[in-house]
């Protein structure tokens, strides 16, 4: 059984990180998504409540988990027989940082490789962050997010 770890913060869930899940569920026979706990860093969302809209966004795709760690994420990886790490690329400023992370990563546990999906042409300019700017200022963020994100942003 291949299993693979598709860490991040997820502050919220989108569109963009749905579809790296999905064309990575045709490759790997189960996924992790591991939610990121880090009391040093400011979220806009508990992680309660990511874990929950991730939970509720993921209900049609059979082969995925939700989890929160701290610590490192390839030590989470081994402990639960994971191969590999899931990550996506939407830019070059993208890539500098996650071959940085690659990097470090194979430098604590070089059996746990990474595997890198292009950001779909249309979901490019999507990430949490983006997406809490635009709800905020009254865009309208339905074709970029799932329904339960949308909803609670929407109150
Ligand atoms: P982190 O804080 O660890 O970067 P994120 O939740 O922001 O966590 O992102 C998790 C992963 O998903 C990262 O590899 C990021 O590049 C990828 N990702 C986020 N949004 C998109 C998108 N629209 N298309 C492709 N990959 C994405």
């Amino acid at each position: 059984m291949k299993i693979a770890v598709y860490p991040g913060s997820f502050d919220p869930i989108t569109n963009g990180h749905l579809d790296i899940l999905k064309r990575a569920s045709k490759i790997f026979d189960k996924i992790i998504i591991l939610v990121a706990v880090n009391p040093n860093k400011h979220f806009n969302f508990s992680l309660k409540d990511r874990v929950e809209l991730i939970k509720e966004s993921v209900k049609g795709i059979n082969n995925v988990e939700v989890d929160s760690f701290e610590g490192l994420t390839v030590d989470y990886a081994k402990k639960h027989n994971a191969t590999h790490l899931i990550r996506g690329l939407r830019a070059v400023s993208d890539f500098e940082y996650e071959f940085q992370l690659a990097s470090a990563n194979e430098f604590v546990d070089s059996s746990i490789d990474m595997v890198f999906f292009m950001a779909r042409g249309d979901k490019t300019f999507i990430s949490s962050s983006a997406i809490m700017e635009l709800a905020r200022n009254g865009v309208d963020v339905k074709d970029l997010v799932p329904a339960p994100v949308y909803n609670l942003l929407r109150k």
